[in-house]
């Protein structure tokens, strides 16, 4: 058992608790005291400073992605203007270089430097499972398992949502560097998933549909019925074209046909939903889905602005991912959310600071599977995120909910516990070793 006393701690609810008493065996919170005066058996150096938040959960990740940061900006060269698609390009060369080895690399530099933000959970949609050639390795989930080693060695908490891809759109086969991420068969892939074991404390065992793009009606509908009990999430509606090749190939729009497979459902995060009709937002949101909105790459793409509040009136439960890497910072994903919901309609105050909060912890680490954290109360998992209250950024602010969704910034994070150990503790400068290692092909350590 562990005491320490934060001087101001957000509590479930949304309110901010002023000289709290906080007490931490195996990994979880057993007590929680506010407006206690500092217990006698906390030594001084487990007083905690500044504010103190629940952890963020990162819903969409694509580690790999991170190599991208600094390259992609550019029109392609042969004049084509930049879109999602010819960025898309620049991802697959990527792909198509990684071995297990420089996939761990790369994803534990990624996941140190979402830890040192205040992310303390992360959905990794992981697709690049096989060989150059598209052949298994002899482990055929040895990139998963680098995915996993890599969130351990970060103290991250991890669900993996290993991805069924199978087709490179609407029925054609997959090619080039997407035979990487292709198991031929719904039931290959089922076998390769089923054969993922490692499940540990923090780690656990999710399930991903590329999109409507990659895997049929016939085979999404196999899915539904193998994937019941499990996290399970779907790139849904990026792209307008996306719907308009769905349109072509099904009649339905995306929603509609996950719909008919019996996919959505209140395990389903919806990745995006950027480009629904007024009914796909119904279908959604009476089922409850969680959908993954993820501000800083829609808007790094050009995808657009999803209908982010109406999707939540219609009874979704939003989430926050941070999925391409453009940006890794938790509190730029909030406040983007109220932000082009005001560019959109002109008009202020969609979402208050207290619920882009909940979005941005409790709810996505709900998506995530993990009910049991996103939460400073008893019994949860002991996850915190200490902010500075008077950096250049939120000096003047007073310390307010305001100041954590509309002025901090991830660099504004001293410190952060994770399952009751402090993963970070301010050390910016292992972070970036981290990457210079993965960029010189060295071996992290
Ligand atoms: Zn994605």
């Amino acid at each position: 058992m562990t005491g320490y006393f934060a001087e101001r701690i957000l509590l479930p609810g949304g309110e901010i608790a002023n000289q709290v008493y906080l007490e931490i065996a195996d990994g979880r919170f057993t007590q929680v005291l506010p407006q206690t005066r500092c217990h006698p058996g906390v030594k001084p150096k487990r007083v905690i400073p500044g504010l103190v938040l629940p952890g963020f959960a990162n819903t969409h990740s694509h580690s790999f992605h991170r190599a991208l940061r600094g390259h992609s900006q550019q029109v392609s060269p042969d004049g084509i203007p930049g879109s999602f698609w010819t960025w898309r390009q620049q991802m697959y060369s990527v792909a198509e270089q990684l071995t297990p080895d420089s996939y761990y690399a790369l994803a534990l530099a990624t996941y140190r430097e979402m830890v040192s933000v205040g992310y303390t959970c992360v959905g990794e949609f992981h697709y690049l499972h096989h060989q150059r050639d598209g052949h298994p390795y002899d482990n055929p989930n040895v990139m998963g398992q680098a995915i996993i080693a890599a969130a351990t060695d970060a103290g991250i908490r991890l669900t993996l949502l290993d991805t069924c891809y199978l087709s490179s759109g609407f029925g054609a086969p997959a090619e080039g560097v997407q035979l990487r991420f292709s198991d031929q068969t719904v039931n290959g892939w089922l076998e390769r998933w089923s054969a993922l074991s490692e499940r540990h404390d923090n780690v656990q065992l999710g399930a991903a549909i590329h999109s409507v793009r990659a895997v049929s009606p016939a085979d999404l509908a196999t899915l539904a019925n193998h994937l019941t009990d499990c996290p399970l999430h779907i790139h849904v509606s990026e792209q307008a074209t996306e719907n308009e090749g769905c349109l072509a190939a099904y009649g339905q729009t995306p929603t509609q046909v996950l719909a008919s497979a019996g996919l959505v459902r209140p395990s389903l995060t919806a990745v995006h939903a950027t480009h629904l009709t007024k009914e796909d937002v119904e279908v959604l949101g009476q089922a409850k889905s969680y959908i993954s909105v993820c501000p800083t790459t829609e808007r790094d793409l050009g995808d657009g602005i999803g209908p982010s509040r109406q999707l939540a009136a219609a009874g979704a439960q939003l989430t926050l991912g941070s999925d391409s890497q453009a940006v890794i910072d938790p509190f730029a994903e909030m406040m983007a959310l109220e932000l082009n919901e005001r560019l959109a309609t002109r008009r202020r105050g969609h979402f208050a600071a207290a619920e882009l909060l909940d979005i941005g912890g409790r709810v996505g680490h709900l998506g995530l599977g993990w009910p049991d954290a996103g939460e400073i109360a008893v019994g949860k998992r002991a996850d915190l995120v200490v902010v500075d209250q008077a950096s250049v950024r939120t000096a003047g602010t007073g310390g307010s909910l305001e100041m954590v969704a509309f002025a901090a910034t991830g660099a504004d994070v001293q410190r952060v516990m994770i399952d009751g150990r402090w993963v970070f503790d301010g050390d910016r400068d292992s972070i970036t070793e981290a990457y210079r290692l993965w960029s010189a092909g060295e071996r992290p350590r």
